[in-house]
């Protein structure tokens, strides 16, 4: 395991002197950056050197790992999301419907197609987007929903699928925090007419920035490949040696949204311990949970579908009348300092979110009141509630010892005991 020392050893608390790190190094990922590195070929757009690309290699063994007939990787997890959006037909005016509380990416890629992104509240148990709530936004402008699988939960993709299939929906599945989790048996990315990962460095599976599209449709995956590629794909006829395996087929004009040669070799890689690594932080989110839940906290939840769990964020929320007495940005950095490990708040709601801006950009001076005047007019009260009660563990922590866990349950109570009341 690979661990660091940190600060913080002398607050007061036992725990153990250091904390597994993320992401973490390998001798075979090394082994494989060596290969790209004298390789000749460090992108797609390079040419082409008698064998196949890391970036292909890579695809067809994420593509097999989620179950998938394709995987198109991309250089993040947004230009996935937004190449996903655009291959499955979402364009300018459409309406997505996304959850009120996750990352601002899930926002901003639906402004990016001059679409207009429509906030719905979660469910207090799982924190992911309530169907019901889905239902309601559902108009005649609506084009797709996004699904996000959030912090160790993930969605409700049984409701959410038969909504889609009710209203003729593209539905989008956002696994961005869900590597390897399973819904009914099937991996998270398989479900809607694609799945969208992120490979950023806090993820799950991680070449520090990186990403991927996965879909049984292969007209989507071509749309894709050419978003992604600017506007050229594969070739369909094998490559001589020192020409260009990337053809301008133009099939739809694109932008360079592609993964390095050494990022597709790094995640070649890591994927090989990623089904380790989930067992591992499921072993131990159980016997925090058993802990925190004897200090009257309550752990998040899992859609009822769920049949592989992965812990992207270990996430509890207070009771409402305890953090309303408390400071939670206090008790986040005072259980930091204890501990050594970072423990922090969720996502901000996307109607509170000041990420979420375009009337800050040029680019959208044009567009209409519903992209320029943000998200501040929806109401998204179990969003807020959980935002004000929950707190964060970052998965790092979950991939240590009982010691660990133990330490961060301790800390825990001590801290929930002494912090100043309002
Ligand atoms: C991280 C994340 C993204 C964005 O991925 P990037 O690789 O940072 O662009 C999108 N959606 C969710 C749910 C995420 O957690």
């Amino acid at each position: 395991m690979t661990t660091r020392n940190t600060a913080g050893a002398s607050a007061g608390v036992e725990f153990a002197p250091s904390w597994p790190i993320w992401p973490q190094a390998s001798a075979s990922s090394l082994a494989l950056l060596e290969e790209v590195l004298h390789s000749g070929r460090w992108a797609i757009s390079g040419r082409h050197r008698g064998r196949p690309s890391f970036e292909r290699r890579f695809a067809a063994a994420f593509a097999q790992y989620v179950g998938t007939a394709h995987c198109v990787p991309t250089a993040s997890g947004t230009a996935s999301l937004m190449t996903a959006l655009e291959a499955c037909g979402v364009g300018a005016g459409d309406e997505v419907v996304v959850p009120g509380l996750t990352w601002v990416a899930n926002a901003s890629a639906v402004a990016a197609m001059n679409a207009v992104p429509v906030p719905v509240d979660v469910r207090e148990d799982t924190y992911t987007m309530d169907p019901d709530a889905v239902r309601s936004a559902i108009g005649p402008r609506t084009a797709a929903i996004v699904a996000v699988h959030l912090y160790s939960s993930l969605a409700d993709l049984r409701a959410l699928q038969d909504l889609a299939d009710r209203h003729g929906l593209v539905l989008i599945e956002d696994a961005a925090q869900a590597h390897g989790a399973r819904y009914l048996d099937r991996a998270a990315g398989s479900h809607g007419h694609a799945g969208t990962f992120s490979m950023q460095t806090s993820k799950l599976l991680t070449s520090g920035e990186g990403g991927a599209v996965t879909t049984d449709r292969a007209d989507v995956a071509r749309a894709v490949e050419h978003l992604r590629a600017d506007g050229r794909s594969y070739s369909d006829a094998p490559t001589a040696v020192g020409a260009m395996e990337l053809v301008e087929s133009a099939e739809i004009m694109g932008s360079n949204r592609c993964l390095s040669e050494f990022q597709a070799a790094v995640l070649l890689d890591q994927l090989t311990r990623l089904d380790e690594q989930n067992a591992t932080r499921l072993h131990n989110a159980a016997r925090l949970d058993d802990r925190l839940k004897q200090l009257g906290l309550k752990p998040q939840e899992t859609a009822v579908g769920t049949t592989l769990r992965t812990y992207y964020s270990y996430v509890v929320t207070l009771e409402e009348g305890l953090a309303a007495d408390l400071d939670l940005d206090a008790v986040g950095a005072e259980l930091t300092r204890r501990l050594g490990t970072p423990v922090g708040r969720c996502h901000r709601p996307l109607d509170i979110n000041p990420l979420y801006r375009p009337s800050s950009r040029a680019r959208f001076r044009r567009a209409g009141p519903e992209i320029l005047e943000g998200l501040a007019a929806y109401e998204l009260p179990t969003a807020n509630s959980i935002y004000r009660r929950a707190l964060m563990l970052e998965h790092a922590a979950l991939l240590g010892t009982d010691d660990h866990i133990d330490a961060v349950a301790d800390a825990f109570a001590a801290v929930l005991d002494t912090a100043p009341r309002s």
